[in-house]
């Protein structure tokens, strides 16, 4: 074993330095010179200590909570921007905007970027979110605009409205002359630009932290970027690999892969996703099929159910046994890789992401009284519960 001060010194392993870094004599910490995006992805894959014991598999997490946003949609923010900048869209230091309709990480993220990438950024999102978010959007530098909670097929959807908003700017700049000095529409559920940065990005990673020796990739989906990108990419390369969705409560595409129809499983829980009003796990689970998505169909091998109260649990499970403090998708990703676990032959490999922080998740996921609000049992889960699931 290593001492602390070798520990320190071998850095953390799987980030890779720049040519000109390894050049000189270095420090063993990592410097990034090119700012906070250097500081995106390359993140560590955790072993989950006590839930490979139990089950006698190997499982790993990919600590995406450790990004300097918070979350792994700090690549995809990352991409988006860096595509359109190539494009022409985007002109930095010019009042160019950036517009998303979301309600979570996705606007943090983008938030962040554009502080560094001398953009402002303008996020639309329905007027009944937290008001906690809005003020953490707002202390980013981003400017919040709240509108009535409607259906998607509404031109006042916040989706809806963040396009046109982009539509405008980016018209104005056109007819102004000034091209990429207007705006440009994030829209993380259908670009592709989500997609190619887990295929080109994310993916190599988790094939070179194992060593290509890897025998199921669990994930659930929210865009279906990630799950896309990394299945798409790690399976030409690792034939014997199998990728396995997993999927949250009132979600649809469980039987989408199951069964090729999409439906949730009962129209209320439908509803209740749909409009992401009290739903317990936030950012996987969908009711229509993205762009993204798409891109997983014909590379998703099998999928796992994950109820609310089974995620509940085991993020506390990882809290008080593990040491992890997660949010509520990195719960039910930890859940159906155990399934996984628990259905497989000893010593299988299993990577799922660790996507965000419990405290990205206080008010709601970590709220004791919430849950019990929705009917949920927050109580403290052990060794027995693993053996239950
Ligand atoms: N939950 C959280 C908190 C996330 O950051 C992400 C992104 N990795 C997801 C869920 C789902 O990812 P995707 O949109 O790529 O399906």
């Amino acid at each position: 074993s290593l001492t602390l001060f070798q520990f320190w010194s071998a850095g953390s392993g799987t980030r890779r330095r720049s040519p000109a870094a390894s050049s000189r004599p270095v420090s063993p910490v990592v410097v990034h010179d090119d700012g906070v995006v250097g500081m995106i992805g390359n993140t560590p894959l955790v072993r989950l200590m006590t839930l490979s014991e139990l089950t006698g598999c190997d499982i790993f997490g990919k600590a995406e909570f450790l990004n300097p946003g918070g979350s792994s949609k700090d690549r995809v923010a990352l991409s988006i921007i860096t595509e359109a900048e190539r494009r022409g869209d985007l002109v930095p230091h010019t009042g160019a905007t950036v517009f998303e309709g979301t309600v979570g990480s996705t606007g943090i993220s983008l938030a962040l970027l554009c502080r560094a990438r001398g953009y402002r950024c303008h996020i639309v999102m329905p007027d009944d979110v937290a008001s906690d978010k809005v003020a953490m959007l707002e202390r980013l530098g981003a400017t919040v605009e709240r509108v009535r909670p409607v259906s998607i097929i509404d031109a006042n959807h916040f989706v809806n409205v963040a396009r046109r908003r982009a539509e405008e700017a980016q018209e104005r700049a056109v007819r102004g002359g000034r091209p990429g000095t207007g705006g440009v529409f994030a829209n993380q559920f259908e670009t592709l630009d989500n997609f190619k940065v887990h295929y080109e990005v994310t993916g190599p990673e988790v094939y070179e932290q194992t060593g290509g020796e890897l025998d199921v990739f669990v994930m659930g989906a929210g865009t279906g970027g990630t799950l896309a990108g990394v299945a798409r990419y790690l399976k030409p390369r690792i034939p014997t690999l199998r990728v396995v969705l997993a999927d949250p409560q009132g979600s649809g595409l469980f039987n989408k892969v199951k069964h090729n129809v999409f439906y949730a499983p009962t129209e209320a829980e439908g509803r209740r996703r749909r409009h992401q009003i009290d739903t317990v796990v936030e950012g996987i689970g969908i009711n229509r099929l993205t762009r993204n998505f798409e891109q997983a169909l014909g590379v998703v091998d099998d999928a796992m159910r994950v109820t609310d109260q089974e995620a509940v649990s085991m993020a506390r499970y990882l809290m008080r046994e593990e040491g992890l403090f997660v949010g509520s998708s990195s719960a039910v990703n930890v859940v159906a890789a155990v399934k996984v676990a628990k259905m497989s032959r000893p010593g299988t490999r299993i990577v799922t992401l660790l996507c965000d922080s419990g405290t990205r998740h206080l008010t709601k996921f970590w709220s004791d009284d919430f849950l019990r609000q929705q009917g949920l049992d927050p109580a403290p889960t052990g060794r027995d519960y693993i053996a239950s699931l």
